[in-house]
């Protein structure tokens, strides 16, 4: 499968899409086709396993490029661990996206380049630097994923201060091949000395690659769990809508992506926070940012989601075609809020604020509707302690992998300016020619 710029300048392979990120040009990569699955693929889910589910959706993208049985074998790992779906009330459910490692569904996407990146590398001499900047959830997940990766060195950007005691440790405690800076500024700033390294022509050996949701890599494996999602439900033989609490939009691009290939779901539902830039287009179709606004859903503090360019390709820039299939509705902090109070106490269900996001956007949507509907909870709520425990008046037990991760040490280079991070991608490159 070729991939081309949303620029149209530029046209690459898979394994180009997967090493690039992003074209030259600062455009997202787009597959050239997206195939029709048919109908008894779809008709036939309930027999099919998690990892023949996720085989047929990808190897359509990826063709020849991977053999079959490496690919295989690279999903059976991306899958491997559980996607629940929990009946909240009759007709509406979670879906639990935070079983994995990292405890977000961003360790489907992460854990799945990183095994790509991997199979590609192990034929080259020359190593390759994963350069991430994150606000909390994707830094732990690339961690984990790529760690001991042989020929990939991680070097993770985080805000200094502005990241949960849990996700720091856990995208700095691991070492070998994964350095954190810690960055004395705000996710914007790790993400823009991100992109100057990009652009840097002095960092040209480092062979450097991006693992944001934007490379091809971290978003089509997420269309799986949709589908696995719809296998719980088909025999229902009712009308399934899904709502994704979303920020970059990658996870609702993934989720559309599945629906062109045939997937059965009839509605998707962006559910925002006051970050509501693609609420608002939806309403006046008029595309206006504004600054961004923290809020206790941080991983959805975006106001130019980068994904959204991929939706309106999808729909061939239909904003007709687009609403059929798409709503976005965005909610403020005292009704995410509130929202978490009614799931813990009439529904017994601890919800974190992004996933009570994703329930209130379904709730929305199916006010008059005769649906099931799904919400897509993509963090434990443990990553969100102090909100989770505030909001509701409870202490949460810690898991078991979290406990272990609390005795470790954290290792970061703290950093100030670009200057400091160059210096310090310098020194991981002399130290490991
Ligand atoms: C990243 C993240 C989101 C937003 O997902 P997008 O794909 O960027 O829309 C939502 N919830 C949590 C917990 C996240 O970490």
């Amino acid at each position: 499968m070729q991939y081309y710029s949303l620029s149209h300048q530029y046209k690459v392979s898979f394994k180009e899409a997967v090493f690039q990120g992003i074209s030259p040009d600062k455009s997202l990569y787009f597959p050239e086709n997206i195939p029709l699955l048919p109908s008894s693929f779809w008709n036939n889910l309930e027999n099919l396993t998690n990892e023949e589910i996720g085989f047929q959706l990808l190897s359509p993208f990826i063709g020849n490029e991977i053999p079959e049985t490496i690919l295989k074998e690279i999903i059976k790992k991306t899958l491997s661990f559980e996607f629940p779906l929990i009946q909240i009330k009759e007709n509406v459910f979670s879906l639990e996206l935070f079983h994995g490692p990292t405890l977000a569904f961003k360790d489907v996407g992460a854990r799945f380049m990183a095994e790509c990146l991997s199979y590609f590398n192990q034929n080259e001499t020359k190593k390759s630097t994963v350069l991430v900047a994150t606000s909390g959830d994707t830094g732990g997940a690339v961690a984990n994923g790529f760690y001991k990766t042989p020929n990939v060195e991680v070097v993770i950007l985080y805000p200094s201060q502005k990241v949960s005691e849990i996700q720091e440790l856990q995208l700095t405690s691991l070492g070998h091949n994964i350095t954190a800076l810690e960055v004395e500024g705000t996710f914007d700033d790790c993400q823009a000395m991100v992109k100057q390294a990009f652009l840097d022509e002095e960092l040209k050996s480092l062979n450097l690659t991006s693992a944001n949701s934007i490379n091809v890599a971290r978003w089509l494996p997420q269309m799986i769990y949709f589908a696995l999602a719809y296998k719980q439900l088909k025999d229902k033989n009712k009308e399934v809508v899904i709502s994704c609490p979303s920020g970059n939009f990658g996870n609702i691009c993934a989720g559309l992506l599945a629906k062109k290939m045939g997937l059965p779901i009839t509605h998707f539902i962006a559910a925002t926070n006051s970050n509501d830039t693609v609420t608002r287009f939806m309403e006046t179709k008029n595309y206006q940012p504004k600054q961004t606004i923290p809020t206790i859903s941080n991983a959805m503090d975006v106001s130019d989601p980068s994904n959204f360019v991929r939706i309106l390709e999808m729909y061939n820039e239909s904003y007709e075609a687009l609403n059929n299939d798409f709503s976005s509705f965005s909610f403020t902090e005292e009704e995410t809020k509130n929202a978490m109070k009614t799931l813990y106490a009439t529904h017994n269900y601890i919800a974190e604020p992004h996933g009570a996001v994703g329930y209130l956007g379904l709730t929305k949507y199916m006010e008059n509707k005769e649906v099931l509907g799904i919400f897509l909870e993509t963090a434990h709520p443990i990553k969100f302690l102090e909100t989770v425990e505030e909001t509701l008046n409870i202490t949460l037990e810690l898991p078991n992998n979290i406990k272990e991760i609390m005795n470790k040490e954290k290792k970061s280079i703290k950093v100030k300016n670009y200057e400091e991070v160059k210096q310090s991608l310098g020194l991981e490159f002399l130290n490991t020619v």
